[in-house]
């Protein structure tokens, strides 16, 4: 078997442990018809598999709850209670009297509720398919007696490797950072929300593996090396040692790195560069603070909702969002509206669309509902008292919208006037810039906008039409294309010319490469991962405004992005020359390139 199996980075750090390896998939079952006489033993035998699944699940939700809180458990009751269901027993059941095995029984009836609940007109059902999935699974593996493997049963202290093809909400919730050292999936790309997670979570991962569950036998042990995305498989005492020098050494750099965290963000010719944060977890903002970052320029708050049965109520919500205000202390905190759908799944986890990037997603549903987004609206507001709080509005593509929401606020407004909350109204609200339409007509929101930030994430997704969580297009997925760089190039100039900031808070800030490219179209504004700040300090520190300046010029004078990659790639070595020969090793192919393509390790 191949022993180093490549695949996309998604979150840095090299990390060494057992593979767990996590195949949460529906087994496939074949028809099985059983005698007159056997159908009381079927019986039997379901009734013992569905008690074992009820607390199987008795138990997940208890260690979920603890490591991950009540909130997070919940779907585990859910789901219990779907397996109580009368008519969910009494059809499987059915199928048994008329002399199925009790798996193909059993199997029958999930396809056919899961058919029943995608179908359903209400998103309430729909949103249950999910857990559907996790019964069927769960309940076949013990009729079926294949190994039962929730995450939440790795034993803390394992360092754990967990491989698996896909991670669902009800996996990642049972993910407990005392136990799992590492992730890699099949499925997924940098930009994917997996990888956006695992970096928030501070796990190292490697995402895009696409086979990797298929090779594994769970028995082996690996190293995974998140920033390369690389997974070595039973590497020898001299591999393991390498990997050990190297984690030793970037360790180090990081260290001395953070050590210069409080020096000012700016290019070598004393130009200011601000440099946030992006936050995806409230618990995630005092460390992410640390960072030296001058603000969080990025809270995707739909994060709080993975995994969960409801939406949070506004106290809930407030309390997230004071949490990340009182964190960066006065700093600038940018609070995105919440952006579910397309790959950020909607509460139960399912995609209740068949084509969710273009559906009915972010600020559309929001202002489609507007007591759901009031709730979040009221939240925000309240939470500015403790800080200088920005509301940001995500997949924006008319104006329109932007009004929309400003007379919502003002409802808002109302609301808490007339129970006497305690709140502040004039908090500036903010345009994402992630759709070709936003970008191109960038012009048309600077009267109701009050800032700009460019999503590159989706912006280059919606421009290439290139899915930015398939592993299969994740070459096409390049942020240096022409198109994309004259989009920023005309969202930076109209932001100018109408007075607002305009920031980028996409992955593509993250990267010393691109942002390099950024600055010189422009960005006086970045948003980036927190582990990004201190190098990217380091090199903006190092590099003049005007070399940045020629190096967009050259980027966009470039036919392609594999082009203007290699120039721009030339020309930060050059301008960045007095970086010492660690930190320039930091800007090798792997770790410059966004998305690299399979590197050698
Ligand atoms: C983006 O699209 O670049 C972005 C920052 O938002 P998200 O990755 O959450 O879609
Ligand atoms: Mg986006």
């Amino acid at each position: 078997m191949e022993r180093v199996l490549r695949g996309l980075p998604a979150s840095g750090g090299i990390v060494a442990g057992p593979v767990y390896l996590l195949r949460w998939e529906v087994p496939e079952v074949a028809p099985r018809f059983v005698s007159d006489a056997d159908v009381e033993a079927e019986l039997a035998r379901w009734r013992r598999a569905l008690e074992a699944a009820r607390q199987r699940l008795a138990l997940v939700a208890e260690r979920t709850a603890q490591h991950a809180g009540p909130q997070e458990a919940a779907i585990f009751e859910v789901q219990q209670e779907m397996l109580a269901d009368r008519s969910l027993v009494g059809e499987v059941e059915g199928f048994i009297r008329d002399r199925r095995g009790a798996e193909h029984a059993f199997d029958l009836v999930m396809l056919e509720w899961k058919r029943r609940f995608e179908r359903a007109p209400q998103p309430m059902l729909r949103e249950r398919v999910g857990d559907l999935t996790d019964l069927h699974i769960r309940v076949l593996s013990l009729l079926l007696e294949l190994p039962d493997r929730d995450p939440v049963s790795v034993p803390k202290g394992t360092n754990a490797i967990i491989v698996t093809h896909d991670l669902t909400p009800s996996l990642t919730v049972q993910l407990d950072r005392e136990a799992i050292a590492g992730l890699a999936t099949d499925e997924g790309t940098s930009t994917s929300h997996v990888a956006i997670l695992a970096r928030s979570l501070g796990i190292p991962a490697v995402v895009g593996l696409r086979d990797a569950t298929a090779r594994l036998a769970g028995t082996e042990r690996a190293v995974l090396d998140g920033a390369r995305g690389v997974l070595v498989v039973n590497p020898s005492d001299e591999e393991v040692d390498a990997f050990l020098v190297r984690a030793q050494q970037a360790a180090a750099l990081e260290a001395e790195l953070r050590a210069q965290a409080n020096v000012p963000a700016q290019l070598a010719d004393g130009t200011r560069i601000v440099l946030r944060v992006n936050v995806d977890i409230p618990e995630e903002s005092e460390l992410a603070a640390e960072s030296g970052a001058d603000g969080v320029g990025l809270m995707r708050t739909e994060f709080m909702v993975l995994g969960r049965t409801g939406m949070p109520d506004e106290d809930e919500q407030y309390r997230a969002y004071a949490r990340v205000v009182r964190a960066f202390a006065g700093k600038p905190v940018v609070i995105r509206t919440f952006d579910i759908g397309g790959d950020k799944l909607p509460v139960g986890g399912f995609p209740t669309e068949p084509n969710p990037f273009l559906g009915w997603r972010a600020i559309r549903m929001c202002l489609d509902q507007p007591d759901l987004f009031g709730v979040q609206l009221r939240a925000l507001l309240r939470a500015a008292v403790h800080g200088d709080v920005r509301i940001l509005l995500p997949l924006v593509v008319s104006v329109d919208e932007v009004r929309e929401v400003r007379a919502l606020l003002a409802d808002a407004v109302r609301a808490l006037q007339q129970r006497g909350a305690d709140f502040r109204a004039n908090v500036p609200v903010g345009v994402m810039i992630e759709t070709p339409a936003a970008a191109v007509a960038a012009d048309t929101f600077v009267q109701d906008a009050d800032f700009f930030s460019i999503g590159t994430n989706d912006l280059v997704q919606y421009t290439l039409a290139v899915d930015r969580g398939n592993v299969n297009l994740a070459e096409r997925f390049t942020p240096l294309h022409p198109a994309v760089l004259r989009l920023i190039q005309r969202t930076v100039e109209m932001g100018a010319r109408g007075g607002l900031e305009t920031s980028v808070c996409g992955e593509m800030g993250s990267n010393p490469l691109m942002a390099f490219v950024l600055v010189g179209l422009g960005i006086r504004h970045l948003s980036v991962s927190p582990r990004a700040v201190p190098l990217l300090k380091r090199i903006l520190r190092a590099i003049p405004a005007s070399a940045a300046i020629a190096a967009a010029e050259a980027a966009l004078a470039a036919g392609t992005a594999g082009e203007a990659e290699r120039v721009v790639r030339r020309l930060l070595r050059a301008a960045a020359s007095d970086l010492s020969p660690a930190e320039l090793g930091l800007l090798g192919p792997d770790q410059v390139d966004m998305f690299p393509r399979a590197g050698a390790i």
